[in-house]
């Protein structure tokens, strides 16, 4: 591995002016969990490697069921998922958490730095849409907000701009008769990535029975993540029902673009992003009401 300077960064605007004063050389390390990888395997080059995990406001994890959830960047994914009240109200974001890696690699990876890697089948990615997750940046011209779903832009890379950091990602409050589900299919039970994912939030009628609002994204089978706004608002108003659920499946089947690469061809990507839409609707709907 080449060699780079290390620093950790105290505040935010320290973080910026290094990111200024050392341009695309520097890059962001949070839980290193991608990063450190890349730089070692020679497919990222630094001069500068910035530790953001010193910083407060990266760090933190603050619930309120009236105000919602405050993500620090680089708050990593183990606090997730051992949140009583985090898990309940963001349940698809506390299945993606839980399946990144394995345990060690929870305790240091970051939902923010898997936002910021930037990769189509990243797990988290289709959970922050599902939840309507909104990240805030920081940056030499000041603060700026961007929702998730828009935050990708090509394999790898996203709308941050020279010396921007995301700072953290901020959802909703939950909501009353709502449920969410993330699923993805990976050839081997752990330690691998998304052939393809869905991640899903409904919101219900008063009866239970009849959808009154969704959200979904999808991993793995577009160049990035994919936010189905078509499904999700063919759903609205529609009964809460397998049939529906099969019909989402194939809307999202539809507008899939996958390539086929060494995990998967792009007609078994098809498949399978029907599937995980169909099974990921039933499973946040029985949340919904309680089941599961
Ligand atoms: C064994 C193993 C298994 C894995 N399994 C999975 C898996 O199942 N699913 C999955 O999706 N991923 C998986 N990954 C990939 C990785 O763990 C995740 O993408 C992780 O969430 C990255 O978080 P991190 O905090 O480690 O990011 P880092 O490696 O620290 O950073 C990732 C990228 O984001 C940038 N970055 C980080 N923080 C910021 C910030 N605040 N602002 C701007 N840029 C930033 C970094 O410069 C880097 O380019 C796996 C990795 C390993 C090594």
């Amino acid at each position: 591995m080449k060699e780079f300077e290390y620093a950790a960064a105290a505040s935010v605007d320290e973080a910026v002016s290094l990111l200024a004063a050392h341009g695309p050389r520097a890059k962001i390390l949070s839980g290193g969990t991608d990063i450190l990888v890349q730089l070692r395997e020679g497919l990222r080059e630094a001069d500068l490697v910035l530790d953001v995990k010193r910083i407060p406001e990266l760090t933190a994890l603050e619930f309120d069921s009236a105000r919602g959830l405050l993500l620090g960047a680089a708050t990593p994914c183990y606090r997730i998922y051992e949140h009583e009240q985090v898990k309940r109200a963001y349940p698809a974001l506390a299945d993606a958490a839980r399946i990144i890696g394995g345990w060690q690699i929870q305790t240091r990876a970051s939902v923010g730095g898997n936002l910021c890697n930037s990769s189509p089948a990243a797990d988290t990615i289709p959970a922050l849409i599902a939840h309507a997750a909104v990240c805030h940046i920081a940056g030499p011209d000041g603060r700026r907000s961007v929702r998730a779903a828009e935050f990708c832009t090509a394999p790898g890379k996203n709308v941050l701009g020279r010396g921007e950091l995301l700072v953290a990602l901020e959802f909703p409050p939950p909501v009353p008769r709502s449920g969410a589900r993330y699923l993805r299919f990976i050839p081997r039970n752990e330690m691998d990535i998304a052939v393809a994912g869905a991640g899903v939030w409904v919101r219900l009628d008063p009866t239970g029975q009849q959808i009154e609002e969704a959200r979904i994204g999808l991993a793995a089978v577009a160049p990035t993540p994919l936010e189905a706004t078509e499904v999700a608002a063919w759903l609205a108003g529609r009964p809460a029902t397998p049939e529906s659920f099969a019909e989402a499946g194939r809307m999202a089947q539809a507008i899939a673009r996958p390539i086929t690469d060494m995990r998967g061809t792009a007609e078994y990507r098809r498949h399978l992003v029907a599937v995980l839409t169909r099974r990921a609707l039933a499973d946040a709907v029985g949340r919904a009401r309680g089941v599961g």
